[in-house]
């Protein structure tokens, strides 16, 4: 398989696309949309929370930002470039952040047929944290 993470370096996006880009990259932690469309509003650059919706996910599409969705069904959008991975506890939703990636280190056959351009990766770990088991097995 032959990847091209560095074949979108200036993808044409509007202003709109330009506001949520800047605030997700403000931000140190991850946004859902709901998040996004609140902290906007706070702004000059309110927008609907349906236009937030589906501009963040042309930005998906564009490869400028990256989403995952938790057990809840919410998802959360951090700006590509940010390559976290969390341990996230399937009943309380309690999440951690993880120190470095493995999936940078990890071997992708190259002969696969097809071109992938690939945009993003996620890497998910669930579970129970410490309040919740102990809540569990008592
Ligand atoms: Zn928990
Ligand atoms: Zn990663």
């Amino acid at each position: 398989m032959q990847i091209f993470p560095m074949s979108r370096i200036n993808p044409v996006i509007t202003k709109r696309q330009e506001q949520l880009l800047d605030e997700l990259r403000k931000c140190a932690d991850e946004l859902s949309g709901q998040e996004l469309y609140r902290q906007l509003q706070k702004g000059d650059n309110a927008m609907g929370l349906t236009t937030v919706y589906r501009n963040l996910q042309i930005l998906v599409k564009q490869g400028l930002i990256r989403s995952r969705h938790l057990p809840t069904g919410e998802v959360l959008y951090t700006p590509v470039e940010r390559d976290v991975h969390h341990l996230t506890c399937v009943n309380c939703g309690e999440t951690t952040r993880l120190e470095g990636c493995p999936v940078k280190t990890m071997n992708i056959p190259k002969k696969t047929g097809k071109k992938f351009d690939l945009l993003f990766h996620t890497l998910e770990f669930f579970g129970l944290c410490q309040d919740c088991s102990e809540k569990n097995y008592d």
